[in-house]
């Protein structure tokens, strides 16, 4: 494998119906600032059905390039299709690097790619760098249960791939009338040799909390001791107009659904305002929490790891101090 043949750096633009997941923005920020280093070109891969005028919002976030898959074929994801067209485009391009969104359908494309092209995959990374003579890609993440941070390389094969997580890296400030390049590509799939095909959507009708793009996360732990006393996390959230968030313990413990586990196996969030409520701070925890603006704990222990993590720290009760705050909240805000 000649290494110089494989140049720039990547970033998969996942859409649906329109719209850029927040995700491929961010991975444009980070994107740009490896490709600065490395003195090559960011290039945006953008797959979908009626979607090559995104190509601009695109270039506005960053990248100079934006190869286009524009095609019926594309309209919902679908693994089989994408698939082809990312190989299609690598095999044509040859980037360095691919960057994901660590998404469901970020992960899903990632493999499958990764299982065709003779490369490795580093899953959930958050921390990306770029060996400026090299190219040689560091994609750090937690690993051995988030004790210690792991980077992982990929030294003989070419791109480098890896999916990053929501939220962890920034976007870069959108420049209005950015311009780039936009090359429109075509793979010649028929429908009929596509084996997946979606016959209908059912939409989620639930009031699904995304506690990844919420202003104020009230996340509550164990020391609310049950399903009974978590619901002081729901109210106090309920006034500041915020999101649940939960420990996995609690999750475990069938207080709350999956989808608001914040941590190393849950979500990761950056939310301006950060409230750990009866949560002891283990490091799994903190990693999907402590970039938060402002982090407040309550906690009974003083000892708790929680209070080496947080801006402002309430040793107490829970249950003597949140109902204070519900109330001090409901009039502050009435
Ligand atoms: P505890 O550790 O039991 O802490 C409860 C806290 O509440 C204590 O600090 C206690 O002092 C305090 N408390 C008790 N009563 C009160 C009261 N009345 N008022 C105020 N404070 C009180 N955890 C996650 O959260 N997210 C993850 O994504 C995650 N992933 C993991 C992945 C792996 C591979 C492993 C091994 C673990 C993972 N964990 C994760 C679990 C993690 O290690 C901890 O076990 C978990 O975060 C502890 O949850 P907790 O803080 O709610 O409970």
């Amino acid at each position: 494998m000649n290494f110089e043949d494989y140049k720039g750096i990547w970033v998969y633009i996942e859409e649906q119906e329109g719209v850029i997941a927040p995700v491929s923005l961010e991975l444009l920020g980070a994107g740009r600032q490896l490709a600065d280093k490395r003195g090559v070109e960011l290039a945006g891969v953008l797959i979908g059905n009626r979607v090559k005028h995104l190509s601009q919002t695109v270039f506005e976030y960053g990248a100079d390039t934006v190869y286009v898959y524009d095609d019926p074929i594309f309209e919902h994801y679908r693994t089989e299709p994408y698939m082809y067209a990312l190989l299609d485009c690598c095999q044509k391009h040859k980037p360095e690097v691919i960057l994901y969104g660590a998404t469901p359908t970020g992960k899903d494309l990632a493999s499958a790619v990764a299982t065709d092209l003779p490369t490795g995959l580093t899953a959930d990374t958050t921390m990306l760098d770029i060996e400026e003579d090299t190219g040689l890609l560091l994609a750090s993440r937690p690993a051995f249960g988030g004790n210690i941070m792991a980077t992982i390389l990929c030294k003989k094969y070419r791109p480098q791939m890896a999916t990053v997580r929501p939220k962890v890296m920034k976007a870069l400030k959108r420049e209005p009338g950015r311009t780039g390049k936009v090359v429109e590509e075509r793979i010649w799939l028929r429908e009929e040799d596509v084996r997946t095909k979606v016959l209908e959507i059912v939409r989620e009708t639930t009031k699904k909390v995304r506690i990844d793009e919420a202003d104020i996360v009230v996340a509550g732990g164990k020391g609310l001791e049950s399903k009974e006393g978590f619901q002081l996390i729901h109210q106090l959230a309920d006034v500041l107009g915020g999101a649940v968030g939960a420990s996995r313990d609690v999750v475990e413990a069938g207080w709350i659904d999956h989808h608001h586990q914040v941590g190393q196996t849950g979500v990761t969030v950056t939310p301006k305002i950060y409230f750990a409520i009866g949560i002891s701070g283990a490091i799994q925890h903190l990693v999907g929490m402590q970039n938060s603006g402002l982090i407040i704990a309550i906690n009974k222990d003083p000892h708790a790891p929680i209070f080496q993590a947080c801006h402002y720290g309430i040793v107490g009760d829970a249950f003597e101090i949140v109902p204070l705050l519900i109330e001090h909240f409901k009039q502050a805000l009435a």
